[in-house]
């Protein structure tokens, strides 16, 4: 048991990268990993407080293994829930050793008895202690999640992230262009850059409008090093726009896969949402883009049940789902957070009604996925296949129109092509068939 950690992460790719910093810095204060809580020195949970339901998860999986862990170990809570409900998380939860947010979560493994330490002599590391600089551990796959930015200088109606996460602080593009050299070094071929707003770049550090140049410094610097593509999650509406567009739309590595934050199309919710935009603008967005890059693929989350939402603002939700054809979309019930401005609006949404109106969201929106889907079999499309795995000999990708761990995958049949498909490479297919979300597509050759 001396000397191992079991780290769990909860919520969403932003904490996955806190979660691997942690690892790292586990791993250089002389702790080694294990599959099994049981066998651990240390368990950590990252927590996710996003809401109601996550917070559940979060609580439920810290008792769970709280019945897993050795007598002597240390269990310890970090991630978002640790951040906005500090002691009294530690309060209600007696049998967490440490509740630990963001800024002390580089030093976690302090919480750790010496004899419990797998070297007892050796003095945990000082200096850099911010996680969000803090180095990452050895990438396992030929994609990684790059955080460049943590914070939100926005005011979502709904939102008490920046509330816990604290306004905008971006790093600098040295940081950033340093931990992608690593993660490239180290076998990562697509990087997907993450942040709560991450068009927003720069912004805190007197450079608006950086991520473009960003961008470019990546590509400029990494292709020749071997990194293929890089993907963009979470842009705030109002900023996809050029130059980010006609920057995404130029350099090769960037793939022209649009994850907008939509959240509604309802020109009026949105704005008592606190929101930029309309359902009127999104389309006109939407259209400018595909007119440059006919293959753009589009993504976006909706959040359904939002007090004062009414039947029209639905019919209008519906009618731009129809209108906009995204290749994929998620819909969340909306989830009253303490302390954000939302909490108190008048006329909520009964939970059941909400429920309804995502069922029929999703109906619309799985038959125009699937349409997609089909269509690109139907047209033998050809496919830049990114190899993620291989399993059984079959292995399994994305091209650029699929975000690693959200969207469909492509199956390579087994057999075809030149079959030498390393994780990591990148094979020239062609769709034969879909099945639900995912391809499957006979390969032709390694392309790289
Ligand atoms: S942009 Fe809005 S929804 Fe996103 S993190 Fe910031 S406040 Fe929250």
């Amino acid at each position: 048991m001396a000397g191992r950690f079991h780290l769990v992460t909860l919520g969403c790719p932003k904490n996955a990268v806190d979660s691997d910093k942690i690892a790292a810095a586990l791993g250089a204060d002389g702790l080694v990993a294990t599959d099994d809580p049981g066998a651990a020195a240390l368990v950590v949970v990252n927590t996710c407080a996003f809401i109601e339901e996550a917070r559940q998860e979060s609580v439920d999986t810290v008792l769970a293994l709280a019945d897993l862990v050795d007598g002597d170990a240390r269990l310890v809570v970090t991630g978002c829930m640790a951040e906005r409900y500090g002691a009294e998380l530690a309060e209600a939860l007696p049998e967490v050793h440490a509740v630990v947010g963001f800024a002390d979560a580089g030093a976690i493994a302090e919480t750790v008895p010496v004899a419990l330490r797998a070297r007892p002599d050796r003095p945990t590391p000082s200096g850099v202690r911010d996680l969000l600089e803090l180095p990452r551990a050895a990438p396992s796959a030929p994609w990684s999640y790059l955080k460049v930015a943590e914070g939100c200088d926005r005011a979502c109606a709904f939102c008490a992230i920046p509330s816990f996460r604290g306004t905008q602080r971006s790093r600098t593009p040295e940081a950033v262009i340093a931990e992608a050299r690593a993660l490239v070094t180290g076998g990562v071929r697509e990087l997907v850059l993450v942040a709560q707003d991450l068009a927003w770049y720069g912004r805190d550090i007197g450079a608006p409008g950086s991520l473009a140049p960003l961008l470019r410094r990546l590509d400029r610097e990494l292709a020749p090093e071997g990194l293929l593509r890089i993907r963009l999650l979470y842009l705030y509406p109002s900023e996809v726009k050029d130059p980010l567009v006609s920057t995404m739309l130029e350099l090769g590595t960037v793939v022209p896969y649009f994850d907008l934050s939509l959240q509604h199309a309802a020109r009026g919710l949105l704005a008592r949402m606190a929101r930029w935009g309309s359902g009127d603008r999104f389309l006109e967005a939407i259209a400018a883009i595909r007119a440059q890059e006919p293959t753009a693929a589009f993504r976006s989350s909706f959040i359904v049940g939002f007090p004062g939402e009414t039947e029209a603002d639905h019919d209008a939700l519906l009618a731009f789902l129809d209108a906009a054809q995204l290749d994929w979309a998620g819909f969340f019930p909306y989830s009253r957070e303490a302390g954000t401005a939302a909490a108190d609006l008048p006329d909520p949404v009964p939970a059941s009604l909400a429920a309804e109106r995502i069922r029929e969201c999703e109906t619309v929106q799985t038959a125009i996925t699937q349409v997609a889907r089909d269509a690109l079999c139907a047209d033998g499309a050809r496919l830049e296949v990114l190899v993620d795995a291989t399993d059984d000999g079959r292995a399994v990708g994305r091209t650029h129109r699929e975000a690693p761990e959200i969207d469909g995958v492509v199956l390579l049949e087994p057999g075809s092509g030149s079959g030498a498909w390393a994780p990591g490479s990148l094979v020239d297919a062609v769709a034969v068939a879909a099945v639900g979300p995912d391809l499957v597509a006979r390969a032709q050759e390694t392309v790289r």
